[in-house]
C-alpha cells in the first residue's frame, strides 16, 4: 500500500490520507505518527473507503506517514466498534479511537529502568551509615531513591556505595510478565443451582460465538463465583476476558476474590495507575498475555488481541453512562464489542434494567436466574417507616424504630450501615436573619457544606470555599444554619446516640481511591466499624457477614428529579443496599424511611415482588413510547455568553426537521440552568425505535452553523435529564 487513510488523533478532523514511504509497512489498524500542519500526531491507519472525503487528494500531494509504533495493529473487531460507537453517539471517530490508544508511553516500543541491588564487592572498611543501608538493603532491588528510603538514607549514601562497587545497577523490562491466573487454584464448590448456570456459561465461552445473557441472581447468591467458571473457561482457552466493574472503589475487594479463585491478581485497568503501570498494563492486553483484565468503563476500548469473554458486573449501574466527552453507555457497548469480536456477553445484576429485561424478553438475550441466596445466607426482611406518622425527634433524621434497631445491633456486637445519598453536612445553608442562601457562583446549585474540611462545596463543579463566619448580605455573626442532612450530619446524630459506637462516613469523598476502598473493607471486616453511614459508593458489591441492619435514611430522595428512570433507580439502589445486610449466618433487618410508604415502588421493596414492579414499570415505558420502546437524545446547547446560547439554541429548534415518528422538545433551560460557568438550553428528540434518529440529527446539526464560544453536544439515550 503506497497511500493509507488514517484516523488522526484529532476530534475535528475525519480520516486524512497519507503517503506511506518507501519501506515503510503499514495495514488497517496499525498505530501510526502523521504530520499534521506543523504538529505530529498519532493515528491508526484504517479501510481506505472508511469515510471518503469530498477533496481527494492527489497521490503527488500526499504527506508521508513519519513512523510506526512497534505495538500489534488495532484488530478489525475493533475497528468495527469504533465506527459503530462514533456512529450511534454521534461522536468523532477519532475521540473514539483515542479511548483504545489510551497510553501513549505503551507506543514508545520497549523500555528498561535501572534499579540496583547488594553485589559486586563489599569492601572491608565501611562508615556505619553505608553499613545500616547494606544492612536494610537486605535482598531488596529498586530505584536509588527507594531503596534510600527503605534503608533510612541519604541518596548520597547509596550512590555512594554504588560508586565502590557495593551496590549494582541491573536492567529491568518495565513490561515485566504478569502471572498467569490458574483455573484449578482454588475452585468452589458450587450449588447445583449454581452449577447449572456455570455449565451454561462454560458452554457458552466454549463455543465462541456471539451470546449476551443476563445472569439475574439475587444479592448474595453467588452471580460472582458463576461467572468466575466462566472466566475459568476462558483461562484454559488462552482467550481474554474483560471484567468491567461500575466503580473503581469496588475494584479492591475484587481483586481479593479473583486472588483467593486463581492464585494471583488479575491486570486493573482504572484512573488511578501510573503512566509506568498503565504501559505495562496496555501492552499486555495488546499482546494478548494479559488474560483477564478488570477495570472501569474505559477498560472497554482496549485493543485485546483475543477476546474470549466479557463479564459486565452491576450492570444495572447508570455509572456506565459516561457524561462527558463520547457520551456512550458502556453496558450496551460491551454488548456490540461482544458482536464484533464473536465473544459471550454476561450482564451480571440482581436488579436487572428494564432495557435489559426487554432483550431477554424479545429473545434477544439468553437468561439464568439464581433466585436464592448462597448456603444458609436469607434475603432480609424489609419494612417501611412512615415519616409522617413516626417522625424522628426535632432536629433529628433517625426515627425512633430505626434507632432502637441501631440499639439492639450495637447490642448484639453486629454492624449496621445508614445510606443517605448525599454527601457533606447539609445540602443548603442559609443565613437566619437574612435568608441568604450560599450559592455556586459557576452553576444553578446551592454550595454544600462539608464540616470534615470545614468548606462549602459545589457538587456540580467543585468550587470550594470556607465557610464564612460573617453572613455575607447581612454581616450578622453566627448566623448561618445547616438546612437538611448530609451523611456527616448522620454520622453526627448516631454518634450523639450512641457514643461509645465506631462510626465511619463512607463516600466519594473518604474513598476516593482502591487502597482507601481497601483500607474500608479491612477494617470492616475487623470490626473496627460498628456503623457505617454512607452514600451509593457501599450500596454494592460489598461482602460482610456480620452487617445484619441497613437503614435507608430517605427513600424519597431519588423520587425528586422524577425523571423517567426515577422510581427504577430508587428500586434498584435500595434494593441493592438491602441486600447489604444478613450476607451471613445472621439475618438481616432493613428499615426504609419513607414518606409515601404506599407508593408502588416502596410496596414492591417491601414485599419483594420485582415482577409486578417491573410490569408496572414496563407498561408505564410502553405507554409512553418511553426507553427501551421509543427513544431519546438530548442536545444541549452551552455558552458562557447566555445570549449567545439562547439564539443557537433558538436556530437548533426552528429548525427542527419534519419526520414522522420523531417529535421535538424545546428549547428550554435546563434544570441545571448553569454549568460551570456556562448558560445551557435543552431540547428533547424523542423518536420511534425504527427511526435512525441519529441519521437525522448528523443531516440537521450538520446544516447548521453557531458562533464557536457555543457548545452544541448531543446525547443519545441519556440518563441525565439535568
Ligand atoms: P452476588 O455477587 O450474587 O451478590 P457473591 O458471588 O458475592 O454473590 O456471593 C456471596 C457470598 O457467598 C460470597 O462471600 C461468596 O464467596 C459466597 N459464595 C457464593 N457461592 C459460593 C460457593 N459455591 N462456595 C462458597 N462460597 C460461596
Ligand atoms: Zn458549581
Amino acid at each position: 500500500m503506497s497511500r493509507a487513510r488514517v484516523l488522526v488523533l484529532n476530534s475535528a478532523l475525519g480520516p486524512l490520507d497519507y503517503r506511506v514511504p518507501h519501506g515503510m509497512a503499514v495495514e488497517p489498524g496499525s498505530v501510526v505518527v502523521a504530520p499534521l500542519g506543523p504538529r505530529q500526531l498519532l493515528g491508526v491507519v484504517w479501510e481506505p473507503d472508511y469515510m471518503p472525503s469530498d477533496a481527494e487528494v492527489g497521490d503527488n500531494r500526499l504527506r508521508p506517514l513519519l513512523a510506526v509504533a512497534d505495538v500489534p495493529p488495532l484488530g478489525a473487531a475493533l475497528r468495527r466498534l469504533v465506527e459503530w460507537t462514533a456512529a450511534y453517539y454521534l461522536a468523532p471517530p477519532a475521540s473514539v479511537v483515542r479511548m483504545s490508544l489510551a497510553s501513549t508511553s505503551a507506543l514508545e516500543g520497549a523500555r528498561t529502568v535501572t534499579e540496583y541491588r547488594i553485589g559486586g564487592t563489599i569492601p572491608a572498611r565501611l562508615t556505619p551509615q553505608r553499613e545500616q543501608a547494606l544492612a536494610r538493603i537486605g535482598d531488596r532491588q529498586g530505584l536509588i531513591r527507594e531503596l534510600a528510603t527503605a534503608a533510612d538514607v541519604s541518596d548520597a549514601v547509596i550512590r555512594g556505595l554504588v560508586k565502590c562497587g557495593a551496590i549494582e545497577a541491573v536492567e529491568v523490562d518495565i513490561d515485566s510478565p504478569y502471572p498467569r491466573p490458574d483455573p484449578a487454584f482454588g475452585p468452589p464448590m458450587l450449588s447445583d443451582q449454581q452449577r447449572d448456570a456455570a455449565d451454561t456459561l462454560v458452554a457458552a465461552v466454549a463455543a465462541r460465538a456471539f451470546q449476551p445473557t443476563l445472569l439475574d441472581g439475587v444479592t448474595g447468591s453467588g452471580k460472582t463465583e458463576v461467572y468466575f467458571e466462566a472466566i475459568a473457561e476462558a483461562i484454559r482457552a488462552g482467550r481474554q476476558t474483560i471484567v468491567l466493574l461500575p466503580e473503581i472503589a469496588l475494584t479492591e475487594p475484587f481483586l481479593k476474590r479473583f486472588h483467593d479463585r486463581f492464585g494471583c491478581e488479575p491486570v486493573a485497568w482504572h484512573s488511578g495507575l501510573r503512566s509506568t503501570q498503565r504501559r505495562r498494563a496496555w501492552r499486555a492486553i495488546a499482546s494478548g498475555e494479559a488474560l483477564v483484565t478488570v477495570g472501569a468503563r474505559s477498560a472497554l476500548f482496549l485493543p485485546y488481541r483475543n477476546l474470549g469473554l466479557i463479564v459486565v458486573d452491576e450492570a444495572h449501574e447508570t455509572s456506565f453512562k459516561q457524561e462527558d466527552g463520547v457520551h456512550y453507555h458502556a453496558r450496551d457497548v460491551a454488548v456490540m464489542r461482544g458482536k464484533f469480536e464473536a465473544c459471550p456477553v454476561i450482564l451480571a445484576s440482581a436488579t436487572p434494567a428494564i432495557e435489559t429485561r426487554q432483550q431477554v424478553a424479545l429473545g434477544r438475550y439468553a437468561e439464568l436466574k439464581l433466585p436464592a441466596r448462597f448456603g444458609s445466607a436469607e434475603l432480609p426482611t424489609i419494612e417501611a417507616i412512615d415519616l409522617i406518622e413516626h417522625p424522628p425527634e426535632r432536629g433529628r433524621w433517625l426515627a425512633p424504630k430505626l434507632v432502637a434497631a441501631l440499639g439492639e445491633t450495637l447490642e448484639r456486637r453486629e454492624q449496621a450501615l445508614l445510606f443517605l445519598n448525599r454527601r457533606g453536612y447539609a445540602p443548603l445553608t442559609l443565613c437566619r436573619t437574612c435568608g441568604h442562601r450560599f450559592q455556586c457562583p459557576n452553576c444553578t446549585a446551592w454550595m454544600v457544606e462539608h464540616r470534615l474540611t470545614r468548606r462549602l462545596a459545589c457538587h456540580h463543579c467543585g468550587h470550594i470555599e470556607p465557610v464564612p463566619r460573617l453572613c455575607p448580605e447581612c454581616k450578622n455573626e453566627d448566623t448561618l444554619v445547616a438546612c437538611g442532612p448530609g451523611v456527616e450530619r448522620i454520622a453526627d446524630e448516631v454518634t450523639a446516640l450512641f457514643p461509645a459506637a465506631k462510626v465511619a462516613v463512607v463516600t466519594s469523598d473518604t474513598i476516593w481511591s482502591p487502597a482507601k476502598a481497601a483500607e474500608f473493607v479491612g477494617r470492616m471486616e475487623a470490626g473496627d466499624i460498628d456503623i457505617v453511614v454512607g452514600t451509593q459508593l457501599v450500596t454494592k458489591g460489598y461482602h460482610f457477614p456480620n452487617l445484619t441492619l441497613v437503614g435507608v435514611v430517605d427513600a424519597d430522595l431519588g423520587l425528586e428529579g422524577g425523571d423517567l428512570r426515577a422510581a427504577e433507580r430508587t428500586f434498584q439502589q435500595i434494593r441493592q443496599v438491602s441486600g447489604r445486610a444478613g450476607r451471613g449466618e445472621k439475618p438481616g433487618h432493613v428499615y426504609i424511611q419513607t414518606h409515601s410508604p404506599k407508593a408502588q415502588v416502596m410496596r414492591a421493596l417491601i414485599t419483594g415482588d420485582a415482577d409486578a414492579f417491573y410490569e408496572a414499570e414496563t407498561d408505564a415505558r410502553k405507554d409512553a413510547g418511553a426507553p427501551p420502546f421509543g427513544r431519546y437524545a438530548a442536545i444541549v446547547v452551552s455558552s458562557e455568553d447566555q445570549a449567545c446560547a439562547n439564539d443557537t439554541a433558538k436556530l437548533v429548534g426552528r429548525t427542527a426537521p419534519l419526520v414522522d415518528g420523531m417529535a421535538v422538545y424545546g428549547p428550554a433551560p435546563a434544570p441545571l440552568a448553569m454549568l460551570r460557568g456556562r448558560h445551557r438550553y435543552r431540547l428533547l428528540v424523542h423518536a420511534r425505535r425504527a427511526l435512525d434518529v441519529q441519521d437525522v440529527i448528523r443531516d440537521w446539526l450538520g446544516a447548521l452553523d453557531w458562533p464557536a464560544k457555543v457548545r452544541v453536544t448531543v446525547d443519545v439515550d441519556p440518563y441525565s435529564f439535568l
